[in-house]
Parts: C-alpha cells; structure tokens; sequence
C-alpha cells in the first residue's frame, strides 16, 4: 500500500496523500470525503458564506417585541439597528471547513425601514485565507403584537375592586393596591411572561378597580392587599366568552373587602363601657389597647375585624397637650385643647409620669391621653 497514489475524482490529477489521522477522521455520513478533491476543484465549489437575499423582521411598534419562530419574544433592544444585527447573524452561516472565521458588519440605513448589512467574513481553509463580503438588506416591518393589542383593546381577563367595610379605603389602601398590581406583573415580566399586563385602573365612589390580563394576578393582588391590611376576598366568575378553541372563558372579579378599621382609628365599642380603643391591627380579629386603662383588647371570634363599634377620631387627629399633675394611678390632670382648662382624665397604662406634654383626642366620648405617635402600629 506504500506505493498508492490518490487521484482528484473530479479532474483526476494527483493529490497529496492524507495522513492516517485525516483518514480515519473522514466523516462515513459524508462518503464523498472520504477522497480530497484537488484544491483547483474544491476551490471551484467553495462557498464560504451562505446568507438570504433578504430578511424579514417583523417588530412590534410599540413595545420593541420580535417576531420570531411563531411568537412575540421580547428582546430588549435599544434600536432596530440592534435587532438586525441579531437576525443576520442567526441567519447567516460558514462553510464547516473553515477555520479561524471572523466577522464584522456595518449597517447601513436605507430608509426608515430598511437597514443594508454589509458583511466581512475572513478565515482560513486548507491553509488558504479566504475572504467574502455579502450584503444582506434586513426590512422592519413595523406590526403591533398580541400583548400591545391587547392592551390598546382593553383587554382584561381579571378585576380586582377595592373597597372597605362602611367606609371608603384610604388613599394610603388604594395607593398601595396599585403599587402591589405594578410589582406583581413587573416580578412576573421579568421571568419573561409576556401576558402580564395592568390594563387600566380606575377610581370608582367607593373605591378602585383594577383591571388585569390574567386571573392568577387578580388572585395575587387579591391576596396580598389582605395579607397587608387584613379583610376578606369575595371571587365570582363571569362567562364572557368562547376562545378559539371552543374553550370557555370566564372572568374572574376578585372583590377585596377591607376591614373597617384601621390601625390608628379610635373608636366606642356598642354595649362596652370600658373605654374607647384605639386600633393596632384588624389582621383576623380587631385588637387594640383601652385608651382609659392601656390594656389590651381584641375582638370575640364571632365579631372578627368588624365588631359593633362607632369611630370617634384617629390618632393623627390627636393634639399635644400640657400635663398639668400627676393626680394617682388611675387619674391625671391635663390642659383640655380647646378650653385650655385642667381636666381631670383616667390615666392609661402608658402614659409617661415624666412627660410634660401627651397626645390627647377629643371626641364626643370626651378627652382621652393616646400613646405617642409610633406605639400604635401592632409589632409584626
Ligand atoms: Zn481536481
Ligand atoms: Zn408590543
């Protein structure tokens, strides 16, 4: 076998005898490997890059969205000239002989929406550098994908109202539900799901509606506003329609009730006669602390977050007054705020005896010594 020559089966001359090595390593999937062409005929047929024509991009107008496979993906582009750069390059390829290849690209805007690509690829094959240049036009088409037409549709799979028990929630309630709807579709955004939208909120006479894409972020929302303030949740599914598919959909209203006081309302409990109280937490049963005595009162079972009660003021409503004496345990002298009489009132469990002034709240149940402001959140 020393003596064997191999001959180019395409022009028939000789070529160089391989190696052992390059011989085993010929590719039985590839059987027209297994003899070398000359390099006058393999360089005949080379093509070192293979690109389209043309490419098609279809981008989403207004959220920057690429179509791709068959779906919206959001690709976090900062311009068109970016997203051409990654479709050539996902659409361009090279000869698998070449070694060392290197590219680089310049784009050329044509018009607004076309981009020119302009491509320099170098590498090196049979111990030859070759060298192409292809121009590859890239054209935009400008569209509006599923989600951002959805959303300019008004579409919404979910609502969530906010209310409260005989009472309108406060703004700091309402606040803090949109922040939560904002939060839950941003967390759920960034783990690349793109049918996480908020698509309106809106104030109602009694509260505030929030519309969602998806009932499972209604759900969240929900449930985390009443994980926050205490309350309950009402659900109730509505038939609006039949996808596609001939599939029912149903939406789902997620009715958030907001117990009834709140953390920082004084009120008179209904057949009690042991003094107002001064709301700490409405979390499962209302709990709170007697204004009179300073000891602690939390709510039967039975009345949960909303006993019979009537508000009398809150503690923001509460005003600095001048301790006027020490009288004994139970009872102090302070300086009414409206009067500027020295008033005789019982004296609460934390009230301070070196204090020289304390917040006090006038209310029809007369005047009361409060704690200071930041004792009247419930320790969580
Ligand atoms: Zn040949
Ligand atoms: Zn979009």
């Amino acid at each position: 076998m020393s003596d064997s020559r191999a001959f180019c089966p395409r022009c028939g001359d000789p070529v160089p005898e391989r190696s052992a090595d390059e011989a085993d390593a010929a590719d039985p999937l590839r059987p027209g490997s297994e003899v070398d062409l000359c390099d006058a005929c393999y360089f005949d047929e080379f093509d070192f890059v293979d690109a389209p024509d043309r490419i098609d991009v279809r981008v989403c107008a207004r959220c920057g969205a690429v179509y791709r496979g068959n779906r919206w993906v959001d690709v976090g582009a900062q311009d068109y000239t970016d997203i051409a750069i990654e479709q050539v390059s996902d659409a361009l390829s090279v000869h698998v002989d070449v070694e060392d290849v290197a590219w680089q690209v310049e784009p050329e805007q044509v018009d607004e929406n076309t981009i020119r690509m302009h491509c320099f690829f170098t590498g090196v094959v049979r111990g030859t550098p070759v060298e192409e240049q292809v121009t590859v036009p890239v054209k935009i088409a400008r569209q509006t994908c599923t989600r951002c037409g959805r959303i300019a549709g008004d579409y919404y799979a979910s609502i969530v109202q906010i209310r409260a028990e005989g009472r309108t929630p406060t703004s700091e309630e309402t606040e803090r539900a949109e922040e939560i709807a904002h939060d839950i579709v941003a967390d759920m955004e960034a783990t690349g799901d793109r049918n996480a939208f908020v698509t309106e909120i809106g104030e109602t006479d009694d509260g505030l509606n929030i519309k969602v894409s998806t009932n499972k972020i209604g759900k969240k929302i929900s449930n985390k506003m009443v994980e926050e303030f205490g309350g309950t949740i009402n659900d109730a599914e509505t038939l609006v329609t039949e996808d596609e598919d001939g599939n029912e959909v149903y939406r789902v209203t997620f009715a958030v009730r907001l117990p009834p006081y709140t953390p920082g309302d004084v009120i008179e409990l209904d057949g009690d006669d042991e003094g107002p109280v001064l709301v700490r937490s409405a979390h499962g049963n209302l709990k709170g602390v007697r204004v009179t005595t300073g000891e602690r009162y939390e709510a039967d079972y039975e009345e949960g977050a909303s006993p019979d009660a009537r508000k009398l003021g809150e503690h923001e409503d509460a005003v600095e007054t001048t301790v006027v004496t020490v009288e004994d345990e139970n009872a102090v002298q302070v300086l009414d705020p409206e009067t500027y009489r020295a008033t005789t009132v019982s004296r609460p469990e934390y009230f301070d005896p070196d204090a020289e002034t304390v917040p006090v709240l006038k209310s029809r149940a007369g005047l009361h010594v409060l704690p200071d402001e930041g004792e009247t959140e419930e320790p969580t």
